[in-house]
């Protein structure tokens, strides 16, 4: 099929949920991504920081295909031992101690966080079940994380939804301690919010929230769907701060490539589920969690101090181009590898996805949230060569020719 034909029969034949690029990919290898003509993309977006270790790893391609030759399924009524073996890095990774649940997305490692979130509060306290979550955050698409997810548009019209959601806001303690009371199970928290525009959690709100949290007896539940995995620098985005999430919900990149949620806990927090109380019939894949314990193997002290150095420059140049267009770029920020830099909103500038669009058309691939914040979660591999090429386009984009693109006609 060519171009046009694929862009048509999808909009006749698929939901229209994306408001796609129009872009059809062919292969990817690495930082980038080849269309359907041959043309190369260098990928800041890593497919929503997903391929943290590139495209089409070699280590996770020869692990998935060994593994695919073995058994692509199996009942989690069976054991089997890569399952056990990733649970273990991922403790050893992060808490220590506790207990791992495996499902296959995002919205379902928050969903399991959630409902271990419920029995938690009943065994504290009756009547305790209220989970406070916060303003712009993002926690998935099924009713229950949508419920969770406090944002307007993206509830719009799906109402009755899940209740005993509380909305506070990010960084904001008073507006916590307001809503927190013996209702309260649990806080559920990203510590930078992805969707909501890279929000980076202050070290005294995430420090005093624990606190709060510990007091009200109440779970303090970290997604770290989309900032696990390398992504900020450190292995989980908690480990910036001095603080210990009961709950660590992760996704994402957790499967190198391929789809894998997992929600990790403390074993007194684990000990609210028995036999038959959650469950998944794909959860745990095991060519995912393959892929997975080969993604851990790459995730190493070299891998992660990239991330830093390569995100430090990043954010270096960006604060020089934002100071060379102060009209049209606003703040610059972020964690590691994950990156935002807003776009002032003004009449005279085009949209953040015109944005990205023009930057698509001169091959970097980059993403836009919140209308007006354009976000780069590029492979953790890439170097300060890279970053250069992205600001290089997006200063052809920003002035030079199409500095005209700026001015609405
Ligand atoms: C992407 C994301 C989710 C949802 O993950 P899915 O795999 O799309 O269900 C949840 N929380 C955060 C922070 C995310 O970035």
């Amino acid at each position: 099929m060519n171009k046009s034909t694929i862009i048509s029969e999808e909009k006749k034949y698929m939901m229209s949920t994306y408001r796609r690029y129009p872009l059809v990919v062919s292969r990817a290898s690495g930082k980038y991504i080849w269309d359907e003509k041959g043309a190369r993309y260098l990928d800041f977006f890593s497919g929503l920081s997903v391929t943290n270790f590139g495209h089409c790893r070699p280590e996770i391609v020869k692990a998935i295909r060994k593994q695919a030759g073995k058994y692509l399924h199996t009942s989690n009524l069976y054991y089997t031992c890569p399952q056990v073996q990733l649970a273990k890095r991922l403790l050893e990774m992060s808490i220590k101690k506790g207990k791992v649940f495996f499902s296959n997305s995002g919205a379902e490692a928050n969903e399991c966080a959630v409902k271990m979130a419920r029995r938690w509060g009943r065994a504290q306290r009756p009547g305790a079940h209220e989970i406070i979550v916060f303003k712009n955050s993002f926690h998935g698409r099924t009713i229950g994380t949508l419920s969770a997810t406090a944002q307007k548009q993206q509830q719009k019209g799906f109402v009755p939804l899940l209740p005993g959601f509380k909305q506070a806001v990010f960084n904001d303690l008073a507006s916590v301690k307001k809503l927190m009371n013996k209702k309260t199970c649990a806080v559920l928290i990203e510590p930078v919010q992805g969707e909501g525009g890279i929000n980076i959690a202050g070290r005294n709100f995430l420090e005093a929230l624990q606190g709060l949290c510990r007091k009200n007896k109440s779970l303090l539940i970290f997604d770290e769907v989309q900032t696990a995995m390398g992504r900020t620098g450190k292995l989980f985005a908690y480990q910036h701060y001095s603080v210990k999430p009961d709950i660590i919900t992760m996704a994402k990149a957790l499967g190198g490539g391929l789809p894998l949620g997992a929600t990790i806990t403390t074993d007194i927090v684990a000990g609210v589920f028995s036999y038959g109380d959650h469950g998944s019939t794909f959860g745990g894949n095991p060519v995912c969690i393959a892929a997975s314990l080969a993604a851990m193997k790459l995730l190493n002290k070299g891998l992660l101090d990239n991330v830093n150095k390569t995100g430090k420059y990043f954010f270096e140049r960006l604060r020089a181009l934002k100071n060379k267009y102060p009209l049209i770029i606003g703040e610059v920020r972020g964690l590691g590898l994950m990156v935002a830099m807003d776009i002032i909103e003004s009449k005279r500038n085009i949209s953040g996805r015109d944005f990205v669009l023009k930057c698509l058309e001169k091959g970097i691939m980059i993403n836009c949230t919140q209308d007006k914040v354009i976000r780069f979660m590029p492979p953790l591999i890439v170097n300060s060569h890279d970053v250069n090429t992205v600001i290089g386009v997006m200063e052809e984009v920003l002035g030079g020719r199409e500095g005209h693109l700026w001015i609405k006609k």
